[in-house]
C-alpha cells in the first residue's frame, strides 16, 4: 500500500515557506506543532461560497454570495471630515438586481479602492433596516475578466485564530501540506467505506480543509471521525477477541497488602475496600483486567492503586502507574517511596526530564526486571521503554490522556491488567460503548472526618473581607492557594494575572512566605516549590492553574479563585478539590469579575450548590450543552480530533458493529481486507501525542 499516513508528518511548520517564529508560536498557542497537527486542525465553521445566492433572497442576518455593480459612494454620520463613514452603494447582478448599502466602519480608505462602475464579487451579511438592505460585515474583491476570483465557487473552511494568525495564512498553509503529499495512506477497509458511505482517508483529509460543497465537507469529517471511533474501540475493546476462557478463583490479599493496610495511620473506607477486592477478583482472573476507578477528588483513589499493585508485585510482576503531568507523577512517586519502601518494594520514577546516563541505567534496571513499580509520565511509552514482565498497569486521572497512549502501553506485554482512574465520571452508557465491557468501582464515601468545604462567591465589595478570613487561617498555620487564568499581563488589564497579583499580596501580607507557581517554570523548579509547600516553608501558592489536578497538601485550608467564571465547572469542582483533604475545615472563594454571564453566574450557583463531582457534571452537561463537553482537545476525557461522543452516536454504534464483527470473525486482523488495519496500528497510532 502506497501514500502517507495525515498523522507521520512530524515535520515542524518552521519548515513551511512563509511560517516564521511569530506564526510558529500562534500556532503552538492553538496546540498545533507539526505538519500533522496542522492537517488535523478541525475548522470550526465553513462559508458556503460555492452557489451565488442573491439578494433578493437573503433573509436578515443571512450571508450572501454574488457579483455587484458598484454604483455609487457616500458618506454619512460624524460632525466633522474626520468622524463621517463611507457607504457604498451596489446593485446586485443576480436576481432583480437588489440595491444594498455597504457601510465601512473604519474602512473609509475603501473609497479609493472600489471604483465606481466596477464589477466585483460580495460575501457579506445582509441585515435589514427599515426597508434598507445593508451590509457591515462583508468582503468585495474584483471580478476578473473571466470565472470568478479565487476566494469564490468553493466552500471556505474557517479555523480558531490566535496571534498574528489569519484565514488566510491558516488556509495557505493547510495548501502548502495538502500539496506536498501525493497521497495520504489509506486507513479504513474498503468494505466499511462502501457500507457507511465514506471517503477514502486521501479525500477526507482533503475535503475537510478544501470542501467542493457542504455536504463533501460533512463526509470528510464523518470519514475521519469513524475512523478515530473505530480504533478507539480496537483498543478499549481489544481483549473481547481473546479466547482464553475466564477462570475466577477465590482471591486473597498477600501479606504484603495487608501489611500496607496495616501500617497506615487510618483504616480504609468501606468502598477501599469493596473496590480492593473487585480489584483482586479481575487480576486474578485469567481475562486481562479493564476496569475503571471512579471516585470524586479526594476521596482516596491513590491508595487503592498502591495497595492493588502490591497484589500484583506479590506474584512477581512489575506494575506501571502513569500520571498525566511531571509533577503529578513526582507526587506519586514521593508518596510511593515514603508507603511502600519500607516494604522493600523496588520503585523507579521516569518521565522525560530523566535523561543521560541516569535514564540508561534506569532502562536497564526495567529490562532486567530489578524494579517492582515504576511511576511517570507517558514517558513510560517510549520505544526504548522495556519491562521484563509488565502485569498491571494504572493510569491516574485518565481523562487527560489520549486513548492510544494507553494503547501504546498496554501493547508493550501480553496485554496486561489495566486500571484507570478518574474524578471525572461517564455516563455508563457511554463508558459501555467506548470501553465495551469495562467494569467499574466507585467510591462513593468520603474518608471519615472530613468537613464539607465551605465555597463562597466574592465580589470586588468583598474582597477585604476574604483577604482577612485568609489571613486568620494563615495566623491558625493553614495554607493557601491563590489561583488566576493567566500567567502575564498581555493585555486584558482586568485580568490579575499571577506575576502582578504575587506582588501585591506580598503586600497583603508582609511577612508571610509564598511561591509562584505555573507552567512556564522548569519542572524542577516546580517540584521544589511544591515541596516546600508541602514541608509548610511556603504558606501560600499563587498559581495558575497547573495545581488543578491531583496535588495533595493535607494542610490547605484556602483556594481561593479569581475570574473563577472564567474556568468550566470541571475544573472548578477540580481546584476546589485541592483543599478539604483533611479533617481541617476548609474555603473555597470564587471570587468574580463585574463581566459576569449568565452562564458564568450558572456555574458558580451550582459550584455553591453541591461538593458533589457528580452533580456537577451533570449540571456542567446542561449548562454548556452536551456538544460541548467532550471530543475537545483538553476539554473531554477522550482526546478525539475529530469525533464527538454525544454528537456522533450514529456513527460510535456504526464503529462498534463494525467492531464486534471484527473482533468475532478476525480477531488476529489476519485478513487480507484487514491488513490496513493492521498497518495503521502498526506504523501510524491513533491520537499520539495528543497530551492535554
Ligand atoms: P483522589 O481520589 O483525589 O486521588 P487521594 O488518593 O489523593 O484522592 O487521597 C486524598 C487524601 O486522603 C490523601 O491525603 C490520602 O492519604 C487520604 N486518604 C486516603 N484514604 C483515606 C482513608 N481511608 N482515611 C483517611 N484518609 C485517607
Ligand atoms: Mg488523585
Amino acid at each position: 500500500m502506497e501514500g502517507t499516513y495525515y498523522r507521520n508528518l512530524s515535520e515542524p511548520l518552521t519548515s513551511l515557506k512563509g511560517v516564521g517564529p511569530a506564526a510558529a508560536k500562534s500556532y503552538r498557542d492553538l496546540g498545533v506543532v507539526t505538519q500533522s497537527d496542522l492537517l488535523q486542525m478541525r475548522p470550526r465553521a465553513f462559508e458556503d461560497r460555492s452557489r451565488v445566492q442573491t439578494i433578493d433572497a437573503a433573509q436578515d442576518g443571512q450571508f450572501v454570495n454574488t457579483k455587484v455593480l458598484v454604483t455609487g459612494h457616500s458618506y454619512f454620520g460624524g460632525h466633522s471630515f474626520r468622524d463621517r463613514i463611507l457607504k457604498i452603494q451596489v446593485q446586485d447582478c443576480e436576481g432583480s438586481g437588489a440595491r444594498l448599502q455597504l457601510l465601512c466602519f473604519g474602512r473609509n480608505f475603501l473609497e479609493r479602492s472600489i471604483e465606481v462602475g466596477g464589477l466585483y464579487y460580495l460575501y457579506g451579511q445582509i441585515t435589514r433596516y427599515k426597508g434598507q438592505v445593508q451590509c457591515s460585515k462583508f468582503e468585495l474583491h474584483p471580478a476578473p475578466v473571466e470565472g470568478m476570483p479565487p476566494q469564490f465557487g468553493k466552500v471556505l473552511p474557517i479555523y480558531p485564530l490566535r496571534g498574528s494568525l489569519s484565514q488566510r495564512i491558516i488556509r495557505r498553509d493547510e495548501a502548502t501540506v495538502l500539496s506536498s503529499v501525493a497521497l495520504f495512506r489509506e486507513e479504513l477497509p474498503d468494505y466499511l467505506r462502501q457500507k457507511y458511505h465514506l471517503l477514502s482517508t486521501d479525500e477526507a483529509i482533503r475535503q475537510l480543509h478544501q470542501p467542493s460543497s457542504m455536504e463533501s465537507e460533512d463526509a470528510a469529517r464523518r470519514t475521519l471521525a469513524f475512523g478515530e471511533l473505530l480504533y478507539m474501540q480496537l483498543f478499549t475493546r481489544r481483549h473481547e477477541g481473546s479466547t482464553r476462557p475466564e477462570i475466577r478463583r477465590e482471591s486473597a490479599p498477600y501479606p504484603l497488602e495487608l501489611r500496607l493496610i496495616a501500617s497506615l495511620p487510618f483504616s480504609l473506607t468501606p468502598d477501599q475496600m469493596a473496590s480492593l477486592k473487585e480489584i483482586r477478583g479481575d487480576l486474578d482472573s485469567s481475562r486481562p483486567m479493564n476496569r475503571l476507578l471512579q471516585g470524586d477528588v479526594g476521596s482516596g483513589k491513590t491508595l487503592v492503586a498502591w495497595v492493588s499493585a502490591l497484589h500484583v508485585v506479590s506474584q512477581g510482576k512489575q506494575v506501571a502507574f502513569m500520571a498525566p503531568t511531571e509533577l503529578l507523577a513526582r507526587q506519586h512517586a514521593d508518596n510511593a517511596a515514603k508507603l511502600l519502601s519500607p516494604f522493600g518494594v523496588r520503585l523507579a520514577y521516569l518521565t522525560g526530564a530523566v535523561k543521560g546516563k541516569e535514564r540508561t541505567l534506569l532502562l536497564e534496571q526495567i529490562a532486567e526486571g530489578n524494579v517492582d513499580i515504576i511511576i511517570g509520565t507517558h514517558a513510560l511509552f517510549g520505544k526504548e521503554v522495556v519491562f521484563k514482565n509488565l502485569g498491571y498497569v494504572i493510569i491516574d486521572e485518565q481523562h487527560r490522556f489520549g486513548v492510544e497512549q494507553r494503547y501504546a502501553l498496554t501493547s508493550k506485554a501480553e496485554v496486561p491488567d489495566l486500571l484507570l482512574m478518574t474524578a471525572t465520571p461517564i455516563p455508563r452508557t457511554l463508558a459501555l460503548t467506548v470501553f465495551g465491557d469495562l467494569n467499574i468501582s466507585t467510591l462513593k464515601t468520603m474518608p471519615p472526618g472530613r468537613k464539607p468545604i465551605k465555597t463562597l462567591t466574592v465580589s470586588e465589595a468583598s474582597r477585604e473581607r476574604m483577604y482577612r478570613a485568609i489571613a486568620t487561617e494563615f495566623e491558625r498555620g493553614h495554607q493557601a492557594y491563590f489561583v488566576y487564568p493567566r500567567i502575564d499581563d498581555t493585555g486584558e488589564s482586568d485580568l490579575r494575572d499571577v506575576t502582578s497579583m504575587y506582588e501585591y499580596l506580598k503586600k497583603e501580607y508582609p511577612g508571610v512566605s509564598s511561591a509562584l507557581m505555573h507552567s512556564k517554570l522548569e519542572e524542577e523548579e516546580k517540584m521544589r516549590i511544591l515541596e516546600d509547600f508541602k514541608a509548610g516553608n511556603i504558606t501560600y501558592l499563587v498559581s495558575t492553574s497547573v495545581v488543578e489536578v491531583g496535588i495533595d497538601i493535607p494542610n490547605a485550608t484556602c483556594m481561593v479563585i479569581e475570574h473563577a467564571e472564567r474556568f468550566g465547572l470541571a475544573a472548578l469542582h477540580q481546584l476546589r478539590g485541592r483543599v478539604g483533604r483533611s479533617s481541617l475545615q476548609s474555603y473555597c472563594f470564587l471570587v468574580f469579575g463585574n463581566d459576569l454571564t449568565d452562564v458564568g453566574k450558572q456555574r458558580l450557583r451550582a459550584m455553591k450548590e453541591s461538593n458533589d463531582g457528580f452533580y456537577l457534571a451533570e449540571q456542567d452537561l446542561l449548562i454548556r450543552g452536551p456538544g460541548d463537553i467532550v471530543g475537545r482537545k483538553q476539554s473531554g476525557f477522550l482526546n478525539l480530533q475529530f469525533a464527538s461522543l454525544t454528537d456522533d452516536l450514529d456513527l460510535l454504534q456504526q464503529a462498534s458493529q463494525a467492531v464486534t464483527q471484527l473482533l468475532k470473525e478476525d480477531p488476529g486482523l489476519l485478513r487480507p481486507e484487514h491488513a490496513v488495519i493492521r498497518q495503521t496500528i502498526n506504523e501510524s497510532p491513533m491520537f499520539q501525542g495528543s497530551i492535554a
